[in-house]
């Protein structure tokens, strides 16, 4: 994620998620257009500007949980949307008490996924452009009123998943307390809203880039096995295996990754996001200089060939590093997950599919 600053004092920050400046109150937004969080004043007739130009409130600003910003002169979307919620097919009932603040916490990860993919320069087609286009379903299980003491049941269960560019998110996922406990009786290290949204659009990037190109497919083989293996049976085998079983470890960043190499791919894909993110997060705010790796830059970089090597060699330190700090908190490690030689071997083919492009 790159750095923002409102310009009314010296230095005062502005994270993606703001809708106002702490500090003189103007109200904020993420331009995907321009690519840019603005600061905005608004004229006698309450109408948003930035320097001169006017600009409208995405549709899902007034409901409190988007704070996207559409130049006037391009709001001809449906509803007046903003690039990142115009992929959404279906959002929960807000009828249901608590419903609108999952909802928000949902579209908060999803514009940080979608700003992401556009700076790694991912093609992001919609469903009007094609019908395995992406498109996003936000779903909460049939039983509601049992849904957050008993979470994630499956009972008229929504499964969090991927199929043909539609991306579905179980409602309960964005919920603190149930997404722990899953993450719990998992026996998962790392459950986040932010790593669900990385692991699903994996899976539409294989559709999409791996799986067409055939010299991508056999490379993809060599690394991640046969992708024709029987889904369902590798899920089963997966669900019944012994949680102390660490035999996966040498080869995979998750013991999800080891159940099939589509779901392999996914978590490399998620992890390949999470690593380019918080590497431009680390230079953004100073806290890395990238000069002391090779002179590395970053795959989201307009210029320059990013050397995966370096990026990767670059992010084991710094990964020890956000560790340390989280421990310094008294909170978990930030990065829970050991890349050995052959992770990074996958990790380096995800490189080259994003970058190939
Ligand atoms: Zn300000
Ligand atoms: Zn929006
Ligand atoms: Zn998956």
């Amino acid at each position: 994620m790159r750095y923002f600053a409102c310009d009314c004092q010296d230095d005062v920050a502005l994270f993606f998620e703001n809708t106002e400046c702490l500090c003189c109150h103007r109200p904020v937004g993420w331009c995907h257009d321009t690519q840019s969080l603005l600061v905005f004043d608004l004229n006698e007739e309450g109408e948003y500007y930035n320097q001169d130009r006017l600009y409208v409130p995405c549709a899902n600003r007034k409901e409190s949980v988007c704070n996207g910003m559409i130049p006037a002169e391009l709001a001809t979307r449906a509803n007046s949307l903003c690039f990142s919620c115009h992929f959404n097919d279906n959002i929960p009932s807000l009828a249901v008490e608590g419903h609108r603040e999952l909802w928000a916490n949902l579209e908060a990860a999803k514009r940080r996924l979608i700003f992401t993919l556009s700076e790694l320069k991912l093609p992001l087609p919609d469903k009007q452009q094609s019908p395995e286009g992406l498109s996003f379903h936000f779903l909460a299980d049939g039983d509601v009123s049992d849904h957050f003491n008993t979470p994630l049941t499956h009972v008229s269960a929504v499964f969090t998943g991927h199929a043909q560019g539609d991306i579905t998110i179980n409602l309960a996922e964005a919920d603190d307390v149930a997404r722990h406990r899953m993450r719990v009786d998992m026996g998962e290290q790392y459950r986040t809203l932010l790593g669900h949204f990385r692991h699903e659009v994996g899976h539409f990037y294989w559709d999409w880039l791996v799986k067409p190109n055939e010299l991508l497919l056999a490379e993809f083989e060599q690394h991640f096995g046969d992708p024709n293996l029987s889904y369902k049976d590798a899920l089963e085998a997966h669900y019944q295996r012994d949680q102390n079983d660490l035999s996966w470890q040498p080869r995979f960043i998750s013991a999800y990754a080891s159940m099939h190499p589509w779901e392999d791919w996914a978590e490399t894909f998620a992890h390949y996001l999470h690593i380019t993110d918080t590497l431009e997060t680390a230079r953004e705010w100073q806290m890395i200089a990238l000069s002391e790796y090779d002179g590395l830059i970053l795959p989201q970089d307009k210029t320059g060939e990013s050397d995966p090597d370096a990026l990767f060699k670059c992010w084991i330190r710094l990964s020890v590093k956000l560790n340390a700090l989280n421990r310094s908190m008294g909170v978990a490690d930030a990065y829970p997950f050991v890349m050995t030689p052959e992770v990074v071997e996958k990790l380096k083919f995800v490189h080259k599919v994003v970058v190939g492009l």
